[in-house]
């Protein structure tokens, strides 16, 4: 590669980033507001598409009293209300936290085509925090992590230690 390629392909790399940075600064801020008070467990979801949030949803679990209601599965289902289709095509999803089984299940579903998400799970991850199912799927999906990461980690770790309190 020229070294002028070389260049243009970092600056592209760069702008991702900087895009996937502010997509997902934006969901810490709506995290940040939501949790105050709450006794979710602090898990946020949103789903972009071409520069436009189509849903952004938060863990429910204690609130709906539902095992599924997951801030992914709440973000895909109100996205696929929105756009009256169950096909996410080209979209990414943002989650502050590392999918579990299920939710990368619904993602690979949704035909979602970008996960990024901040913190890895080394409880339930399934994009190799605990363990990587993306080797038995043949879905074409791209997935970043680490993104705004020590943030999440200290939104994390807060409410921890106001639960065990
Ligand atoms: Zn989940």
């Amino acid at each position: 590669m020229k070294f002028k390629e070389l260049l243009i392909s970092l600056s592209l790399l760069t702008q991702k980033m900087n895009n996937h940075n502010y997509w997902m600064q934006n969901l810490i801020e709506l995290l940040k507001k939501e949790i105050s008070n709450s006794v979710e467990v602090p898990v946020g979801a949103m789903i972009v598409d071409k520069g436009k949030i189509l849903s952004t949803a938060f863990n429910k679990r204690e609130e709906t009293n539902l095992a599924t209601a997951h801030a992914e599965i709440l973000a895909i289902n109100s996205a696929n209300k929105t756009l009256d289709s169950w096909r996410l095509t080209d979209t990414t999803i943002y989650i502050t936290l590392e999918p579990c089984s299920m939710c990368l299940g619904a993602i690979l579903n949704a035909r979602i085509k970008n996960i990024v998400f901040a913190s890895f799970d080394y409880k339930t991850g399934s994009l190799g925090g605990k363990y990587n199912m993306l080797n038995y799927v043949s879905n074409d999906i791209n997935v970043i992590s680490g993104i705004c990461a020590d943030e999440n980690s200290k939104i994390l770790s807060e409410f921890f230690k106001k639960v065990r309190k």
